[in-house]
């Protein structure tokens, strides 16, 4: 029997620890590094060659250092972006913000389509607090204008941005966020300062560590102001910019202005943790893409295949006979730049179905990522990391079959002798693609961090 613990990411939280992540990148790193690949960083695909009409034959890199170019020739290209940025430079077909209800057919698609409405991204940052010490950082400029903030959404904001009130996303009911740093009850989702905490000065030995460290990545960071998908190279800079401002006018407010639980105002001791993000700003280098751009693609996964009102009585999510995957976790929309609050609708454990990651016309391009087949509303629930990475580890695998047997992706959807023979060979590699029938799904909410604002 597998216990999982519903609106949890795929996996039992403590699955997901880093700890547990790190030697396994690594040992990626190292077995990449042997079979001879080259791993290029610091590097953005800028254009494509075409041989033909959906046949790629060339990617060229431009070096952000050096500006130079890097033509890249290959018989498949897969791209695992966080943004889908290989799909507009190949000429594939694709999707961006929501679907129309008449598209496809689902309860939380809007009336018409509204490719520039997405989800929020967000600038995250991390800090410690040293009690009776003065950190506090200069005004940001945009300070003023984000600290009134009200967000304009449906159903509405209870009011500014900044301020421990804010709607649950799952009942849209005011809870009160906690924040009390190193004070919180040591318990899951106590307040905010241990909701994403990275470093427990409680793990040690008293003394060793001064502070813990907590990682921002709150509803008030979330940026709604403008997608970056559907803009020029210079809005996108101007926006991630803005975005920036926000996260700063967070931190900053955390520092001045935030009530406190005992009634004072701000905690000058918060410092931002520039050496862990290795920026000058404190900022991530990159923000938080929740949603990418998605290819229109052979089949693709709709908000009734997944949530658990289409299915009444089902503990699983409609099966796919193509599977080639499995992940959990709900349809999770934040507030997106089209003006719609949360839209956070309970799933079923789903499969990742082999449709999905193959483009209409494209024949050697594969999605790698969160930029498959699905919706607007159904990228909530496929956004995550188990899901992502079973994503990528398929496409690469079906590459790879594809050489060996002389195969396309698309013969292989097709062909059910095909599809079969590649589904044991992922079962081999140790890839699930179903989920044991006698699951048990257990409640646990992750916004339980923060109780109803009764007061
Ligand atoms: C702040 C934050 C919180 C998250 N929280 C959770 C969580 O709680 N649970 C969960 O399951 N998942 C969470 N995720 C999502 C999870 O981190 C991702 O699903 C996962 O990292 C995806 O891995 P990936 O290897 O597919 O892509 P990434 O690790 O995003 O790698 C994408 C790579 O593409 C490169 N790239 C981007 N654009 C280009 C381009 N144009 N040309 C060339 N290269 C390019 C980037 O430099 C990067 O190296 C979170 C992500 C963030 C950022």
């Amino acid at each position: 029997m597998r216990v999982l613990i519903r609106g949890m990411d795929g996996c039992h939280p403590s699955v997901m620890n880093p700890r547990w992540h790190w030697p396994f990148y690594m040992e990626c790193w190292r077995l990449m590094k042997n079979l001879g690949c080259c791993i290029l960083l610091r590097h953005r695909v800028v254009e494509t060659r075409l041989k033909s009409t959906g046949v790629i034959a060339a990617a060229v890199l431009r070096n952000l250092g050096s500006n130079e170019n890097l033509t890249i020739e290959a018989t498949y290209f897969l791209d695992a972006s966080e943004l889908g940025d290989l799909l507009p430079l190949c000429g594939a077909e694709y999707r961006t913000g929501a679907e129309s209800r008449k598209e496809t057919g689902e309860a939380s698609a809007p009336e018409g389509a509204s490719p520039g409405n997405v989800q929020s991204i967000s600038m995250c940052f991390a800090m410690e607090h040293l009690e009776g010490e003065d950190h506090v950082i200069e005004a940001p400029e945009m300070y003023t204008y984000w600290r009134d903030y009200m967000p304009r959404l449906n159903p509405s904001w209870p009011g500014k941005l900044l301020s421990w009130e804010a709607p649950n996303p799952r009942t849209m009911t005011i809870s009160h966020y906690n924040f009390d740093p190193h004070n919180e009850v040591p318990s899951l989702f106590a307040g905010l300062w241990s909701f994403r905490r990275i470093l427990d000065r409680e793990m040690f030995e008293p003394g060793f560590i001064e502070s813990d460290v907590c990682m921002v990545n709150w509803p008030m960071i979330d940026y709604m102001e403008a997608d970056i998908l559907n803009c020029t190279e210079e809005e996108r800079l101007r926006s991630i910019e803005r975005a920036k401002q926000l996260s700063l006018s967070v931190f900053y407010w955390l520092q001045t202005e935030a009530p406190r639980p005992d009634g004072g105002k701000g905690w000058p001791g918060l410092r931002l943790r520039k050496d862990i993000m290795g920026t000058e700003d404190g900022l991530a280098k990159y923000p938080y893409i929740r949603e990418s751009r998605r290819i229109k693609a052979e089949f693709t996964v709709c908000e009734h295949h997944v949530a658990a009102a289409s299915r009444p009585g089902e503990i699983l999510a409609a099966e796919f006979e193509d599977s080639i995957g499995i992940g959990y976790y709900r349809i999770d929309l934040h507030p997106s730049t089209g003006g719609d609050n949360y839209i956070d609708v309970e799933s079923l454990p789903f499969q990742i179905p082999l449709g999905s990651l193959i483009p209409v016309e494209m024949e050697n391009m594969l999605p790698a990522a969160k930029n498959i087949g699905t919706t607007h509303i159904t990228n909530g629930c496929y956004r995550l990391h188990p899901v992502e990475w079973n994503i990528g580890e398929v496409a690469g695998s079906l590459v790879a079959y594809c050489l060996q047997k002389n195969q396309t992706p698309r013969s292989v959807y097709r062909d059910k002798g095909e599809l079969r023979l590649f589904q044991e060979e992922l079962k081999k590699k140790g890839i699930e693609l179903e989920w044991p029938s006698d699951l048990v799904l257990e409640d646990g909410d992750p916004h339980a961090h923060a109780r109803p604002a009764s007061k």
